[in-house]
C-alpha cells in the first residue's frame, strides 16, 4: 500500500503540488488524469524520490520513505517500478541485457537466473523473440514493453506509468496498454497517469483529476467519467473525451 498525504512540492516561485492525497491499497489501480502541466508527472517523480518533495509525507507499507537517505534510498526505490513516456533504453545493450543489468548490478541475481526471469518477462509482454535485438531495432510499442519487462525485472510492489503511451503511433497504444491490463488483472498496484480515458474507465479501481497542483476530484471511475462532481473535470472530460 501506498500513501501521499499532504504532499508539496514547488520550483522556484512555482506551486506545482499543492497538498496532494492519494492512498493506493495494495492490487489497486488508480489512474491520474488532468491537464497538461498540472503537477502529475511531478507527482510521480515525488514519489520515487526524483524529486524531492517540500512538505508532506509519502509511506509505502507503512515505511516513510520522504526523508530516506543513501542505502535505504535505494533499497526502497528497489520496490517502485517506474516506466516513462520515453523509454530510456540503454541503446548499445540488447533487449535481454536490458532487462538483466539491473538485476545483476543492483540486486546481485547470478546471470543465469536474471536472464531465466528476463525471458519469462519478455514472453509475458509478448516479445521473447527479441531478446538479442538492439532496442533501436524495436517499433515504439515493443520498446515500451520491454521498458515495462525491465521495471518488472525488478519485482517492484508498485508500479508507476507516466504517460506511456502518449509517444507511440495510435496502432501501438493497445499492445502496450494490453500488457497493462494484463500486469493489472494480475495483481500489481500501479499508478497511472495516462490520457487514454478507455483505460482509466475500464482498467482502474480509482480515478483522480488533478488541475494546478491539487485534487479536484476522486472517485469510481463509472462516476467520474458519466457524471464529476466538478466543473472543472467536466470542462476537462469535454475536451478529452
Ligand atoms: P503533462 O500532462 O504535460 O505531462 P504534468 O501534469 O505532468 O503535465 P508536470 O510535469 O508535473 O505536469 O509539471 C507541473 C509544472 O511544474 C509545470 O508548470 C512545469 O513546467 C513545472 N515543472 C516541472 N518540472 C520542473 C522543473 N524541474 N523545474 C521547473 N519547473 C518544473
Ligand atoms: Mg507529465
Amino acid at each position: 500500500k501506498l500513501t501521499v498525504t499532504d504532499l508539496h512540492k514547488r520550483f522556484g516561485a512555482l506551486e506545482v503540488l499543492r497538498g496532494v492525497d492519494l492512498v493506493v491499497p495494495a492490487g489497486a489501480v488508480i489512474s491520474i488524469i488532468g491537464p497538461s502541466g498540472s503537477g502529475k508527472s511531478t507527482l510521480l517523480r515525488c514519489v520515487n524520490r526524483l524529486e524531492e518533495a517540500d512538505a508532506g509525507e509519502i509511506a509505502l507499507d507503512g515505511m516513510p520513505i520522504t526523508r530516506l537517505r543513501g542505502r535505504d534510498l535505494d533499497a526502497v526505490r528497489r520496490r517502485i517500478g517506474m516506466v516513462f513516456q520515453q523509454f530510456n533504453l540503454f541503446p548499445h545493450r540488447t533487449v535481454l541485457d536490458n532487462l538483466t543489468m539491473a538485476q545483476r548490478v543492483v540486486s546481485g541475481v547470478p546471470r543465469r537466473a536474471a536472464e531465466d526471469r528476463a525471458r519469462s518477462l519478455l514472453d509475458r509482454v509478448g516479445l521473447a523473440e527479441k531478446a538479442h535485438e538492439l532496442p533501436g531495432r524495436l517499433s515504439g510499442g515493443q520498446q515500451q514493453r520491454v521498458a515495462i519487462a525491465r521495471a518488472l525485472a525488478m519485482d517492484p510492489e508498485v508500479m508507476l506509468f507516466d504517460e506511456v503511451t502518449s509517444a507511440l503511433d495510435p496502432e501501438l497504444v493497445t499492445d502496450v496498454l494490453d500488457v497493462m491490463r494484463r500486469l493489472a488483472e494480475g495483481g500489481m498496484t500501479m499508478v497511472v497517469v495516462t490520457h487514454e480515458m478507455s483505460f482509466a474507465r475500464d482498467v482502474s479501481d480509482e480515478v483522480l483529476f488533478m488541475d494546478q497542483g491539487v485534487v479536484v476530484e476522486r472517485g469510481d471511475p463509472a462516476t467520474v467519467f458519466t457524471a464529476p462532481a466538478h466543473e472543472r473535470t467536466r470542462r476537462f472530460l469535454d475536451r478529452v473525451l
